[in-house]
């Protein structure tokens, strides 16, 4: 699935998703730019997710906490002094983690000799060099990149099989072709905290020292009496809160699952002790359900229960997805029993307590967390989307079936000919539709090259102006799906596309 892996990269960046940050620059490392599309679309999975969390439930409430904390927050919950990345406490992890490291240096070595040859060939012919002809033909490059993609493979390969002693024996084949890797030490890594620090002011004592916070939650617990008391929340309830995060990833890699910079999209459910394990269940469910509404396939979820539970933790699950590279963690699903009120309760000296008037007593209530990784979902999402499909007359197109209520633009609308006055009437349509939908006007090429355009950025409906609009008010509408082609009046629009794409 590497080809495919691929493939979604190469789309993201063409149809204006996703760019390497600071691309200009030759980007930075793990860190992305959403681009005019990814940006619509990004927005349209939070707000479906907002709206699920949120809307409709009548006990969960919004949050909009701030990235930088108070120091001590760091330290009550744990990440000042245990926020390593968990990869590598055990010995299994520790071998995975080494051959991530390995085959990171081996393949950037073999990459770096590609490059010196497409360096020298670039000298050597000047204006007529053509790059995509020189680096599929030339022998060394071919080679250079082929025993990148062979090695990669077999070591997903044995991942996914979870086969560590193929693992093994592919550490040591690269320590021998790699030796020079060698030099990065395991000790180095232990001591490495994933927080980003930063300073506050221009202070240069420690007690400034600031971290971007490496989970929106804290921002929550911290909360938790403000909200509970000015919503008078009664518990069961919850907080939802939707944010940015950053970890110094070690190992940063596979596109956006990965990234130093991302968001989540966390809601902590605070419960009565004793009921949590009921709750877990509840939210599971409830998770399960939101994933399947979106009809990415049944069969591309499963859960993963842990075995190994965090030291907060007295359940706790992850819903994996199919990626184009295995199944993958998309969102955790934790019970964190009271560890993080308890501790901001201990280091704060404030109390964060809820008098139950059933129970007639106060306590720390327990704490479900559903937390999915918001670029992690949209590239679930992207994809699944990204098809190439065989026609029915024999050619084949690409499309990206997002479903239609994520999509960033719902509509393009094309006036059969730039003359006659079609254009005048597209752009009236385009005005009646805009205060309803995100749309888009566009008039180059045929229109059978517009349709192939809109289908491969995900556009689920065109409509067309043709001469008989002018006679009839009617115009072609034509889903992106089905590739179903309609005469609908052009008052009809507005609710045809909303049938479709409301939330
Ligand atoms: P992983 O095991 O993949 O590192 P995690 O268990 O550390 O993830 P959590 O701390 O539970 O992740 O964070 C909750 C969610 O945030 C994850 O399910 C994931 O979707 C998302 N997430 C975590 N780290 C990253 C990252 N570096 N880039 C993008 N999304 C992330």
């Amino acid at each position: 699935n590497q080809d495919k892996f691929k493939q979604v990269i190469a789309h993201a960046k063409e149809y204006g998703y996703i760019f390497s940050s600071s691309e200009i620059y030759d980007g930075l490392s793990a860190v992305y730019d959403y681009g005019q599309n990814g940006a619509e679309l990004k927005n349209n999975i939070k707000t479906y997710w907002w709206k699920s969390m949120v809307q409709l439930h009548e006990e969960i409430v919004g949050l909009d906490a701030a990235i930088l904390m108070h120091p001590k927050t760091w330290k009550a919950s744990g990440h000042v002094d245990a926020f390593n990345d968990p990869l590598i406490d055990n010995k299994d992890s520790k071998k995975r983690y080494r051959a991530d490291v390995l085959i990171e240096d081996y393949c950037e070595k073999l990459e770096q000799k590609a490059q010196k040859e497409i360096t020298k060939a670039k000298k050597r012919f000047g204006d007529d060099f053509d790059e995509e002809q020189f680096v599929n033909t030339h022998p060394r490059v071919v080679k250079y990149r082929s025993q990148q993609k062979e090695i990669m493979q077999r070591m997903a390969k044995s991942l996914d099989a979870e086969n560590l002693a193929d693992v093994k024996s592919l550490i040591e084949e690269l320590e021998i072709a790699c030796p020079e890797s060698g030099s990065r030490k395991w000790t180095d890594v232990k001591q490495f905290n994933l927080m980003f620090g930063t300073k506050l002011g221009a202070s240069a004592d420690s007690a400034s020292d600031l971290y971007l916070r490496p989970e929106t939650a804290q921002g929550i617990f911290v909360n938790f009496a403000n909200v509970q008391k000015t919503g008078r929340m009664k518990i069961p309830f919850g907080i939802a809160q939707i944010g940015k995060a950053f970890r110094n990833e070690i190992v940063a890699r596979q596109f956006i699952f990965r990234q130093r910079e991302f968001e989540q999209m966390e809601m902590q459910y605070f419960v009565r002790p004793g009921d949590e394990l009921k709750w877990f269940e509840y939210w599971k469910e409830q998770r399960q359900k939101w994933h399947q509404s979106l009809g990415l396939g049944e069969e591309n979820y499963r859960f993963h229960d842990h075995e190994k539970l965090a030291h907060y933790a007295n359940a706790a699950t992850d819903i994996e997805f199919n990626f184009p590279f295995g199944f993958k963690e998309l969102e955790g699903i934790h019970s964190r029993t009271d560890f993080d009120l308890k501790a901001h309760e201990k280091m704060s000296g404030k109390k964060l307590q809820f008098f139950d008037p059933e129970l007639n007593k106060n306590y720390v209530p327990y704490v479900i967390e559903t937390s999915i990784g918001l670029d992690r979902m949209f590239l679930a999402v992207f994809a699944t989307a990204l098809q190439d499909e065989e026609l029915e007359d024999g050619s084949s197109r690409t499309v990206l079936k997002i479903p239609s209520i994520l999509a960033p633009v719902k509509a393009a609308v094309f006036p059969l000919l730039k003359r006659d006055g079609l254009p005048e009437i597209a752009h009236e349509i385009v005005d009646q539709l805009k205060w309803d939908f995100n749309v888009t006007y566009d008039e180059k090429d045929a229109v059978g090259r517009r349709y192939r355009r809109q289908d491969a950025a995900g556009t689920p409906f065109c409509i067309t102006v043709d001469h008989e609009t002018k006679e009839d008010g009617c115009v072609t509408i034509r889903h992106r799906d089905t590739m179903e082609q309609k005469r609908v009046k052009i008052e009809e629009l507005n609710a045809i596309i909303a049938k479709e794409v409301s939330f």
